[in-house]
């Protein structure tokens, strides 16, 4: 087995190709999107992933393209700072999240706009400006937070990578490195078992199994820091965030929460020299 298909070109998908190329494979990659978006979410990167990303020469061009936050802000009706802290540098980014069960979610624009202008609606701070911006746009991330459980990340000669087999949500922060954690592993595997692919897949599913359902329990711990549902829950919140300024509280506090928990076997990538963006 020399080529491999690989369905979509988000995060896991290039990844996939880069590897399964670098294991001498010859992956053709498919996206149904007609052009490259140009919508889109900032996102935290680190960890695992992020060493992955190094070893594909990338660091340089994440860090040309990225944003380096100078400070997170939670901020009352009046624009008030109520808790927050000092990252790097340069840029603002707000973040609306709101809790809604059972609530449908709206596809079309008029109808996303309408239902954040219901929630925020009567709320102080900068709302009503943000919202009278809603008017001039024609696009927007509107969305639900979800997680995936497949019972089996692969059947037959297809397998799932990335958020189409394990979605963590974007509670985790973490999802686009497990995409390309979980990318590089199914190569790698693929590329150990000489192209038999249920051995690879197997291999693959039992090395990331028990680390992604970790990651999954984190995020939904998660939730309730994000969107808290009582007065309680927001001022616990605020406070555990104030307490983020002290310097290595954090990683004590959350630290068993982000720390990357699976240890990834030292494999061998035959073309890696000859073709590698340097
Ligand atoms: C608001 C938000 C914030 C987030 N924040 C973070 C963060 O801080 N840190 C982090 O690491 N992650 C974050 N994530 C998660 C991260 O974006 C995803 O986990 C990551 O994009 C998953 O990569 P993927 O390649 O598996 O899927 P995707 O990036 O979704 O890529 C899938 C691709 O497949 C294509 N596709 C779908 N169906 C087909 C088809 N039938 N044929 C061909 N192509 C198809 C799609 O068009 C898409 O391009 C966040 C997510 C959201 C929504």
């Amino acid at each position: 087995m020399k080529s491999i298909l690989i369905s979509g070109a988000g995060v896991a998908g290039p990844t996939l190709a880069y590897w399964l190329k670098a294991a001498g494979f010859q992956p053709t990659l498919v996206e149904r999107a007609p052009a490259l978006r140009s919508g889109g979410y900032a996102i935290d990167f680190w960890g695992l992933g992020y060493d992955i990303a190094e070893r594909m020469g990338l660091i340089g061009q994440i860090n040309t393209a990225g944003y380096h936050v100078r400070q997170l802000r939670i901020v009352d009706d009046a624009g008030g700072q109520r808790a927050g802290f000092t990252l790097h540098d340069n840029r603002t980014l707000f973040l609306f999240v709101f809790s809604a069960p059972g609530a449908c979610l709206p596809a079309i624009l008029d109808q996303q706009k309408a239902m954040l202008r219901d929630v925020y609606g009567r709320d102080g701070w900068e709302c009503p400006h943000i919202l009278d911006e809603l008017d001039r746009i024609g696009e927007l991330y509107f969305d639900r937070v979800s997680q995936v459980k497949m019972q089996n990340w692969s059947r037959g000669r297809v397998a799932l990578i990335g958020d189409a087999a394990f979605c963590v949500s974007l509670l985790a922060g973490q999802g686009s490195a497990l995409a390309m954690i979980s990318a590089y592993v199914l190569a790698a595997e693929l590329a150990a078992a000489h192209g038999q692919y249920e051995l690879a897949f197997g291999r693959y599913e039992r090395l990331l199994r028990g680390y992604i359902a970790a990651r999954q329990r984190a995020a939904q711990r998660f939730a309730g820091a994000f969107a808290p549902k009582t007065r309680f829950g927001l001022s616990f919140r605020d406070l555990v965030v104030k307490a983020f300024a002290i310097p290595g509280l954090a990683r004590l506090a959350i630290g068993a929460d982000i720390a990357d928990s699976v240890q990834l076997p030292e494999y061998s990538w035959p073309s890696l020299n000859q073709w590698a963006i340097a």
